[in-house]
């Protein structure tokens, strides 16, 4: 009851209100109500309150992690507060090519994915697994007992939750990961949906996006209307409800649903890229000979840039080192790409040699044998392979290069199917 009682109180100061039964009325004659009691699945928050969802979240104990600018790119890293989001801030993107410059508005959101995605905290790029002491009798092994982090994820795509969600098959899945698994459960994510295209998104065409469809505790989609700026909140989960119950929220009417709809709308009509993912499973199962691998060959650095930043790439290594007296050892996992030699060495050599096979058995894997492994593909249509490959080369044109030839040809394939599924 005293937490109802300060909720009214907190409501009057903000909007003016008298309070009656359980609801709110503002003094324009909008509904307000208190999500606690009255659990409404969307609500509006201002720009001004949005700083209240983060200190809602940082006195539940996560850790705010957010985009903001760092180095001339949008990166995920710890935030603070609302202060420390891209403000005013988009990016133009295009085959290995990134920029920011200024919107000319105040948008908290308005630029697409950036070089980080959320696998680096869920996934460390390094992370020790065991270390081990030299006792009288032996070796002492002292397995890892990481204490989890409590990440509240700030402004988490669509592209990304399906990304989160294919890694979640390949970590929770048939074999569980321990470490993903305990940062994964904890995890509180706030999704936002996009309100711009960049220049190498193609979630569209993956059926992966722009709106957030699951996944999420709540989704924000950015309203910028003449001098109106404010969030439509929608709350998924009963962990949603929750906290925000803490913030101060008005009712979405129509007009707020129909303004998100076209938020959306847009940004689905503007996508930089497309991919038609037709057959495109067997499209590629029957050209592992077809002459475009020697094409991309040539133009690629075999650098794994397009596997670092992608975000459902989840190889990784093992490296193990001693101190100089061989008393102590440490055994890491550190992220490793399908690009390296030593990715493929078995017994003496490297069974992928060549540039060719890395970059063909990489995007094979991702649209086609990810299918077959996982039930999914393995992109979602982020772009980020593209605009941060030094060489600029698109897997959607690698695609389409292969179909093209398909059909000018009139013959299907350099090769029989290796398999049939
Ligand atoms: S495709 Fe591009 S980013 Fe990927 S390894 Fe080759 S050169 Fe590097
Ligand atoms: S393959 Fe490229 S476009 Fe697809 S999810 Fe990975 S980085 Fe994004």
């Amino acid at each position: 009851m005293p937490e109802l009682v300060r909720l009214f109180a907190f409501f009057a100061k903000k909007c003016q209100v008298s309070a009656k039964k359980g609801r709110v009325w503002l003094a324009a004659g909008r509904i307000v109500k208190i999500l606690k009691m009255d659990r409404s699945r969307h609500a509006v928050v201002s720009r001004a309150d949005l700083s209240r969802l983060f200190e809602a979240l940082k006195e539940r104990g996560y850790h705010l992690v957010g985009p903001t600018v760092r180095e001339g790119a949008v990166v995920y890293d710890q935030i603070e507060t609302v202060d420390d989001l891209p403000a005013g801030w988009t990016d133009q993107q295009d085959g290995g090519m990134y920029r920011l410059k200024k919107r000319g508005d105040a948008a908290l959101f308005g630029y697409a994915v950036g070089p980080h995605s959320w696998k680096k905290f869920l996934f460390p790029p390094r992370q020790r697994i065991f270390s081990a002491r030299r006792t009288e009798t032996g070796f002492e092994i002292k397995p890892e007992t990481e204490d989890a982090p409590k990440y509240a994820f700030i402004g988490v795509r669509s592209c990304e939750l399906h990304a989160i969600a294919t890694q979640d098959k390949v970590f929770m899945g048939q074999f569980t990961d321990p470490i993903y698994q305990a940062r994964r459960e904890k995890a509180f994510i706030v999704a936002v949906n996009c309100g711009q295209a960049g220049g190498t998104c193609f979630c569209v065409s993956m059926n992966t996006g722009p709106r957030a469809q699951a996944g999420f505790d709540l989704a924000l989609t950015e309203l910028l209307e003449n001098d109106r700026h404010v969030f439509l909140v929608e709350i998924a989960t009963e962990l949603g409800t929750e906290v925000m119950a803490h913030v101060p929220a008005c009712d979405a009417t129509r007009d707020d649903l129909e303004a998100a709809e076209r938020v959306v709308r847009q940004t689905a009509a503007h996508m930089g890229r497309t991919m038609d993912t037709n057959g495109i499973k067997e499209l590629l199962y029957r050209n592992y000979e077809h002459p475009r691998w020697d094409n991309v060959a040539d133009r690629c650095l075999t650098c794994a840039n397009c596997t670092m930043v992608c975000p459902t790439c989840f190889c990784s290594t093992v490296e193990d080192t001693t101190d100089l007296q061989g008393d102590h050892a440490e055994r890491w996992r550190r992220w490793d790409s399908c690009f390296t030699t030593e990715f493929s060495y078995i017994g003496g050599g490297a069974v992928r040699k060549t540039a060719r096979s890395r970059y063909r058995q990489w995007m094979t894997h991702k649209l086609a044998t990810w299918i077959d492994q996982f039930g999914t593909s393995g992109c979602v249509g982020c772009g980020r392979c593209i605009t941060w490959c030094p060489v600029a080369i698109d897997i959607t044109e690698e695609v389409k290069a292969i179909r093209d030839s398909e059909r000018h040809s009139g013959v299907k394939g350099t090769q029989e199917a290796p398999y049939e599924k």
